[in-house]
């Protein structure tokens, strides 16, 4: 198993400045409850509509995820992955594990422990982590170089142990 990745490789914070960079692109950070206040707000004020906006968010930051990873030249697709789990985990969005990866069929189930988005809005009645699952779509249709869907299948936020999400093409 190859080694974590080593934070301060990873965050560059310059105070002076006031720039903080992750693999060399511009980032910042919220508080778990500040970005839960806006994806409640959006959720309590625009209700499914704003999960679709989520989701859709959420399929570019995956392909542009995919761009930055690619750009670092991983030799196989596990290292690929590696540099995706280990990257979000440093960022807090969670610890993601596969418990099912067909590079061939094009298909995969990730489930997600701590996904930062459940663990923002809390207790809700139906799966919330429509930015992950976007995440997920963008990240491997680039991958792949296919359409792929993503579908929550199980959510914290409704009281699961973890989040599980399935991806076909
Ligand atoms: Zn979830």
């Amino acid at each position: 198993m190859t080694a974590p990745i080593d934070p301060r490789q990873f965050f560059k914070p310059n105070p002076q400045t006031g720039v903080l960079k992750a693999l060399d692109h511009e980032a910042f950070t919220l508080r778990i409850a500040t970005i839960g206040f806006i994806l409640r707000s959006a959720i309590d004020l625009l209700g499914a509509g704003a999960l679709a906006v989520l989701r859709e968010a959420g399929r570019k930051a995956g392909a542009g995820t995919y761009a930055i990873i690619a750009k670092q030249q991983p030799s196989t697709n596990q290292e690929l992955l590696f540099l995706l789990i280990e990257g979000d985990a440093l960022a807090g969005w969670g610890r993601y594990r596969f418990e099912h990866l067909d590079h061939e069929r094009k298909e995969a189930t990730i489930v997600v422990e701590n996904s930062f988005v459940a663990d923002a809005i809390g207790s809700y009645p139906q799966p919330v982590c429509a930015f992950l699952a976007g995440y997920f779509e963008g990240f491997f249709s680039a991958l792949w170089q296919c359409s792929v869907t993503c579908e929550e299948e199980v959510c914290k936020a409704t009281g699961a142990p973890h989040c599980r999400f399935r991806l076909s093409s």
